[in-house]
């Protein structure tokens, strides 16, 4: 199970496109900073402050396994993946709580 981040409206209001989203909350494994990635575009927003900004998160053709995003916060690259569940309230203490409002 993953985290939906269901705010459509704050999530546009910062930037995002919305139309058909499928937003889940995704998790930096080397930093633990979060993003949302909308499944339905393979879009990853890893800047909650201005989510005009956003990177094809999809799995490279070339090298499978690879996932060419950098986190804003660590530089990691390949970093992301779902966030668990657990993470919820996490999340609510993060600069993505608007995302779950
Ligand atoms: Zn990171």
């Amino acid at each position: 199970m993953t985290i939906k981040a269901k705010n459509y409206k704050g999530i546009e209001t910062r930037g995002a496109l919305t139309e058909n989203a499928d937003f889940e909350i995704y998790k930096c494994k080397i930093c633990g900073s979060y993003a949302i990635y909308d499944a339905e575009t393979l879009l990853i927003y890893t800047n909650p402050n201005d989510l005009h900004k956003h990177s094809l998160y999809a799995e490279s053709t070339s090298s499978p396994g690879e996932f060419k995003v950098d986190c804003l916060i660590c530089g990691g690259t390949n970093s992301f993946d779902e966030a668990p569940n657990e993470d919820y309230k996490k999340v609510l203490n993060s600069p993505w709580s608007f995302v779950l409002e």
